[in-house]
Parts: C-alpha cells; sequence; structure tokens
C-alpha cells in the first residue's frame, strides 16, 4: 500500500470514528420515508428525492435522477421483466470523476422495501425508526436502507477528509428489486453506468460473500381422480400424491446437499445446514372446499437452488429427470405425471467473482486492518443485484453491509447501530485503497 492511501485511509478512519449519530440519523430518514414496493408498483418516490437532495450537497459531478421506463428500448432487453408501473419511482445515481488511472467502483443498494405487514404486530412503529439498545428499527432498516445509508456516509466522509480519488466512484440507489424484479439496477446497466467492480451493500452482517445462489422456481400440477369422498378408496387424492412428490424433493436435495457440502462459499454448516434447497414447498392449493370430493388436482411451488459455478440447466435438467424417475414408481403419478405450469416468479442466476480477484482481496484486507480480524467469507443466502450488474453491467459485484438477512422482511427489522458505524469505517477505507488517491 503506497504511503498516500496510507494516509488516506488513516484519515478517513479517524473521521469515519465520529460519525455514528450521523448514519443512525440518515438511516432513519430513510426509514421515514417509506418505500413499500406492491405487487404492480412501488412508493419509493418520496425516499428517493430526499436521497438525491442529499448527494445534490456531497461534492458529486453530478446526480443523475431517471425512470427505468426513460432508458431507450428497455422493455426490449431480455432481462427487462415488464409486470410494473414505474411512475414517481426513479433510480439515483451519483456520480464522483477521479483524477485518472484508478479502478472505478459501484456501490448499489435498492430503495424499495416489503410492505409492513400487521402493523399492530410491530413493537415499534414500522417508519419510525425507533433506537432501542444498540439497533435501529424500521421497515428496511436492515434490508436495505441501513446500508444505502453506510454507503452514502462511506463516500461523504472521503469527500469531507478532502481525498481525491484516482478512480470513479458511482452510488447507485435503485427502485424495483424486491419480488425478484431487479429492474432498477438494469436500467441504471443500460444507461451505461459500469465500473471495475460493485459491492451490493445486502445485509451480511459484514461479513464478504463472493457470490450468491440461483434458483429455478417451479409451479407443479399434481394430478388425482376425484369420486364422492364417501367413496373415497375408488378415487385418488393429489393431495396424497403432493406428499408422494415432496418426499422426491427430499431425496434429490440429500443428492445435492452431499455433492455441494464443499462448495468455497457454502461449506459452513452452521451458516449452510443445506448448501441448496430443494425441499421448500412454500405454496400448496388442492381440493374445492364446498364440493365433497377426493381432490383431483393440487398445486405446489419451490424452487431448486443453484451454486455459483454450476450450469443452471445442468441442475434443472437432473432435477427434472430425478422428479420423472421417482414419479414413475407411484402407482398412479406413473400414468399420469404431474407437470409444470408457468410461475409468476422469475428464475435467478447464480453468480460469483474470484477470491483472488482485487475486489474481495481489497476489501477482506481493508476490513483486517479496520477491525483487526480476518471477516467471514462466504456466499450470499439469497440472489440479489450483483446478478444484474455481472450479467448486463460487466461488472464483477460482492456483497458487503449491514444487518442480518434474518431480520429483513420480518416484523421489527432492525439493524445494529455497532454494524452501521463499522461499515462506514471499513467501506471507506476500502473505497480508498481500490480506488487509489492522487499522490
Ligand atoms: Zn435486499
Amino acid at each position: 500500500m503506497s504511503n498516500a492511501i496510507e494516509t488516506a485511509v488513516d484519515k478517513v478512519k479517524a473521521l469515519a470514528e465520529t460519525l455514528e449519530e450521523e448514519v443512525v440519523e440518515l438511516t432513519r430518514s430513510l426509514i421515514q420515508h417509506p418505500s413499500e414496493i406492491t405487487q404492480n408498483s412501488g412508493d419509493e418516490g418520496p425516499a428517493q428525492r430526499f436521497l438525491a437532495a442529499y448527494l445534490e450537497k456531497g461534492g458529486y459531478d453530478y446526480v443523475d435522477v431517471f425512470l427505468p421506463t426513460e432508458v431507450p428500448d428497455i422493455e426490449k432487453h431480455p432481462g427487462w421483466k415488464c409486470d410494473q408501473n414505474y411512475e414517481n419511482r426513479p433510480n439515483v445515481v451519483a456520480v464522483r470523476r477521479g483524477t485518472g488511472n484508478g479502478r472505478s467502483i459501484i456501490l448499489n443498494g435498492h430503495m424499495d422495501v416489503v410492505p409492513r405487514g400487521d402493523e399492530t404486530k410491530w413493537q415499534y412503529p414500522p417508519f419510525s425508526g425507533t433506537v432501542k439498545d444498540g439497533y435501529l428499527y424500521g421497515r428496511g432498516a436492515c434490508d436495505m436502507k441501513g446500508g444505502i445509508a453506510v454507503m452514502v456516509m462511506a463516500v461523504e466522509v472521503i469527500h469531507r477528509a478532502g481525498i481525491k480519488l484516482a478512480g470513479d466512484v458511482i452510488v447507485e440507489s435503485v427502485v424495483a428489486e424486491e419480488n425478484g424484479i431487479h429492474n432498477g439496477t438494469l436500467a441504471c446497466c443500460l444507461r451505461g453506468y459500469k465500473a471495475d467492480g460493485a459491492v451490493v451493500l445486502e445485509p451480511t452482517k459484514l461479513d464478504v460473500c463472493a457470490g450468491h445462489k440461483g434458483n429455478q422456481i417451479y409451479q407443479v400440477q399434481i394430478p388425482g381422480k376425484a369420486t364422492h369422498s364417501c367413496l373415497w378408496w375408488s378415487g385418488a387424492s393429489a393431495i396424497d400424491h403432493a406428499i408422494y412428490f415432496k418426499e422426491g424433493l427430499k431425496k434429490f436435495e440429500e443428492i445435492r446437499t452431499k455433492e455441494t457440502r464443499s462448495h468455497p462459499l457454502y461449506s459452513d454448516s452452521e451458516i449452510f445446514p443445506t448448501p441448496a434447497l430443494v425441499d421448500n414447498i412454500w405454496f400448496v392449493e388442492a381440493g374445492k372446499p364446498h364440493f365433497l370430493a377426493v381432490p383431483d388436482q393440487a398445486r405446489i411451488m419451490f424452487m431448486v437452488e443453484v451454486l455459483p459455478g454450476e450450469e443452471r440447466n445442468v441442475i434443472k435438467e437432473r432435477f427434472e429427470n430425478f422428479m420423472a424417475e421417482w414419479c414413475s414408481h407411484h402407482p398412479f403419478l406413473k400414468d399420469d405425471m404431474p407437470s409444470v405450469v408457468s410461475s409468476p416468479f422469475s428464475d435467478t442466476f447464480p453468480v460469483s467473482v474470484p477470491l483472488e480477484d482485487p475486489l474481495v482481496t481489497t476489501l477482506v484486507e481493508s476490513i483486517e486492518k479496520m477491525r483487526g480480524k480476518h471477516p467471514v467469507i462466504r456466499g450470499f443466502e439469497s440472489a440479489c443485484d450483483a446478478m444484474t450488474l455481472m450479467m448486463w453491467g460487466n461488472t464483477p459485484s460482492i456483497m458487503y453491509g449491514p444487518g442480518n438477512l434474518k431480520n429483513a422482511h420480518e416484523i421489527d427489522e432492525k439493524v445494529s447501530i455497532a454494524e452501521l458505524k463499522q461499515a462506514v469505517i471499513e467501506l471507506a477505507a476500502f473505497i480508498v485503497t481500490y480506488c487509489g488517491v492522487n499522490e
């Protein structure tokens, strides 16, 4: 590390140490601008405009506020999912140009949050930003307004310290990530925002996640034979067949666990008791409540996870062959096979960055220096916009951010204040080291 970088890192560390209150305040302000996503739309507008106004004062070269639908021909792009209304839902991108000859970085976070759910169940009102016992509470606290506040404050610290970075910094606050849509980040990629690397501030408990899973989502129709319910023995219940089908999912999951147990990013069995899920039915529908008959049809939804380095189509084919074989041993299903019907969800792709990529090594080294301890390096539990940045923006992307994914999407969502503060220090040190400084 050059002397100039070392001096700059010391400067940002000293300054970031004093900013705990500011990062908490910024997270709280973002929480207080609800930005819930719905099936067809989202309410990110007010929060995004608040953030844009904040960034306008942050010494950036420019702040770009644009609707995803303003990007020419985006609707024709293979990554576009045309399921939502984008009125009043702008992306916000702030660009700080470097002096040259440095690596460029994208910092990415999504502003949309999942709906609050039953408000009466919240111990603290979901949009209050209450602080209690070292945690900040509210919808989006960990997924991921805490992360957005951290990336904004990390760049703010560098700005206030008067450090001139060699590489560009691009701060992206996007709309439409939850529900697996990813159109916000897609719009940033197609608008031309690319970099040598990206950090997506999803909640990783400040672990370094060098990749994430993908999945294939299935909706399956399982047949049965209807008969008067009093003659149960002469029919064939689709619910019983669904249970048999589920046993097959479990068997395939056991095979997958064996073969993925030593995957470099998912080998920790405490964090990942099951590295690649298969037996995870989250929706079942069968029978007719007012029709006394043996149910002749059941519908289930589940997903088959795919890990970085694996071919989704290969896993998909193996899984489908396995289930066809499994069902061929069933007295009813062998002649009337379950069928896949289209699901309302889109599939996701696994992605990863080599552990020797400077993006990973620089973040790990910066964390070691600031934390005095080696961070956990692993894979992320879920897909996120890292996939979008890598597939459509050609930008290697990793995940690192405050908060525990366990607390995301739940009642009384929270983020640790100590983690918010630590993340600003570590991310600022990383940016300075990765982008370099003008000597
Ligand atoms: Zn998220």
